[in-house]
């Protein structure tokens, strides 16, 4: 996707520097539309793969619910999450769960990165720190999947009938992190430094 984004970046200088109403302006045009067509299309059938692929391996998939137009002005996030059109995505994912008697839920993404999904302690660290290390309880392993593990809990939590607080008895043992979905996980890691 980054290789045809910089070939579409390179035919649109083209195009500008043409003159107008000339024959080569109209070649680069059509060029330009060619690499338009051939992102949207990669866009779309990545977003369809990927979506059935989840669904195949997953009858509920816990995801948060993240404000993406916020997120978009976070540059170093912004290349990455229209280059997956992620609501577009999350719509996919939803239709898709849906028609093959699955379902998608969204939870609120409040410190899913920050807690320790083992003690519940708030571990601050940046985009670019990519580990989790729990100085509360030693618990060390990539921050996408912790991330990941708190996100199921919260969504295991939400749908208690009682609806209690999620405390002690609510373990991650035995569910695969990979039932959760972290977006931010698409972190792009060129501009982490
Ligand atoms: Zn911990």
């Amino acid at each position: 996707m980054r290789k045809t984004s910089e070939k579409r970046k390179m035919l649109a200088r083209k195009f500008s520097k043409t003159k107008k109403r000339s024959n080569n302006r109209n070649r680069a045009r059509v060029k330009l539309a060619r690499v338009n067509e051939q992102i949207a299309n990669t866009r779309n059938d990545f977003g369809w793969k990927t979506c059935l692929a989840l669904i195949r391996k997953y009858k509920t998939i816990y995801m948060e619910n993240l404000p993406v137009r916020n997120m978009l002005k976070n540059h170093h996030l912004a290349a990455t999450i229209t280059d997956v059109s992620w609501s577009d995505f999350t719509n996919k994912l939803s239709f898709k769960a849906e028609s093959a008697g699955g379902r998608v839920v969204k939870v609120n993404p409040k410190n899913t990165s920050q807690k320790c999904s083992r003690c519940e302690e708030i571990v601050r660290k940046t985009l670019a720190v990519r580990m989790h290390r729990c100085p509360h309880c030693g618990l060390k392993i990539d921050r996408d999947i912790n991330a990941a593990q708190n996100i199921l809990i919260k969504g295991i939590g939400s749908e208690r009938p009682e609806s209690t607080p999620v405390g002690d008895e609510a373990t991650t043992d035995g569910i695969s992190p990979k039932q959760a979905l972290s977006m931010k996980q698409e972190a792009p890691c060129n501009s982490l430094g």
